[in-house]
C-alpha cells in the first residue's frame, strides 16, 4: 500500500460554464477511492496565457491527502477530465477542465508523462497564488521556497499579463 502524501491539485477551466466543470471535479475528487479532501482555495480568474484569443481561465488549487501511486492519480484526474468531454487536440487551447498534479508531498519525480512537482508551477500566477493562500509556508520541492516567494521572484516579462482576480464561486 503507498503511503499517504498530500496533495495538491490545479483545477483550470474557459469553456462553457466553467464554475460548473471545477465543482464538477472537486465534488468527484471528494470520493475518489484514496483521497481525502482538505481545503480548496479562492476561485481565481485570470487572461488565458500562450494562446490568448480564447476565454479567461477560471482556477483554483485544493489540497488533501491522497493514498496511491502518483500514476493513478493521474489517471483518475485524466478520467474526470474526459468526463467533462475535454478535447485535447490543441496545445493551449481552450478545455472544459483542466487537472494538473501540482505537489505530492515531498515527491520529485521526472517520468516523460508525469513530472512532479508540476513543470510548469513555478511560472504560472493562476497556481503560485491560489497554492500561496492554502500553504504559505509550505517550502515547495525542487525548487525549496513558498510559493509567494516563486511569485515574487519571477521574471517581470512572465509575470506580464498574468494578473488573477479573485471571483465569487457562487
Ligand atoms: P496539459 O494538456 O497541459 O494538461 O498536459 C497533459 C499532459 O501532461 C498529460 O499527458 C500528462 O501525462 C502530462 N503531465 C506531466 N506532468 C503532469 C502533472 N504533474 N499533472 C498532470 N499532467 C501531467
Amino acid at each position: 500500500m503507498p503511503r499517504a502524501r498530500e496533495a495538491f491539485i490545479g483545477l483550470g477551466s474557459n469553456l462553457g460554464q466553467p464554475k460548473k466543470h471545477l465543482m464538477f471535479a472537486l465534488e468527484r475528487l471528494a470520493s475518489l477511492p484514496g483521497y481525502t479532501a482538505g481545503a480548496v482555495s479562492s476561485l481565481y480568474k485570470t487572461a488565458a496565457v500562450g494562446k490568448t484569443d480564447q476565454p479567461a481561465f477560471y482556477n483554483a488549487v485544493c489540497r488533501g491527502m491522497y493514498e496511491g501511486t502518483p500514476g493513478e492519480l493521474l489517471r483518475a484526474l485524466q478520467a474526470l477530465e474526459a468526463a467533462r468531454g475535454r478535447e485535447r487536440s490543441e496545445r493551449w487551447g481552450p478545455r472544459t477542465l483542466d487537472l494538473d498534479i501540482l505537489l505530492l508531498g515531498e515527491l520529485v519525480m521526472d517520468q516523460p508523462d508525469l513530472q512532479v512537482p508540476h513543470p510548469r508551477l513555478h511560472e504560472r500566477g493562476f497556481v503560485l497564488i491560489p497554492l500561496a493562500e492554502l500553504a504559505p509556508e509550505l517550502l515547495l520541492p525542487r525548487w525549496g521556497k513558498t510559493a509567494g516567494q516563486l511569485w515574487q521572484e519571477l521574471d517581470p516579462a512572465e509575470k506580464a499579463g498574468q494578473e488573477v482576480e479573485k471571483v465569487s464561486w457562487a
